[in-house]
């Protein structure tokens, strides 16, 4: 029986069909990088608007962070909720944001 099966996987292997021209996958990869790319743009687009929305309800309700970059100041907001972790890295410089930072950051805040 084990036989049989595995013969008949060769004939349909062999009946494949023909192989794509080069022109004909340049094509369609290209089409499927079109789309992707529109894809992308598209869940961006509502990623941002969630977030933007998001945002303004964490703050609302008082529940977001926000700090400056050490390196490069740029400002960054993190929802104070359980089981959100923290960035530990800079969104725009990618530089590394350590407690000890935030803890000065926010010791800065606090003082003004
Ligand atoms: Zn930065």
């Amino acid at each position: 029986m084990a036989l049989s099966s595995g013969e008949g996987r060769g004939i349909i292997m062999s009946q494949e069909k023909r192989k794509m021209t080069t022109k004909e996958l340049t094509t369609a990869v290209h089409n499927l990088g079109q789309a992707m790319n529109h894809m992308s743009t598209l869940v961006a687009n509502d990623i941002q608007q969630i977030m933007g929305v998001l945002g303004g309800v964490l703050q609302h309700m008082d529940l977001l962070e926000t700090f400056n970059c050490p390196s490069c100041g740029e400002e960054l907001s993190h929802p104070k909720l359980e089981g959100v972790v923290r960035p530990t890295h800079c969104p725009k410089c990618g530089s590394e944001i350590t407690d000890d930072d935030l803890e000065l950051v926010k010791s800065l805040t606090e003082e003004e």
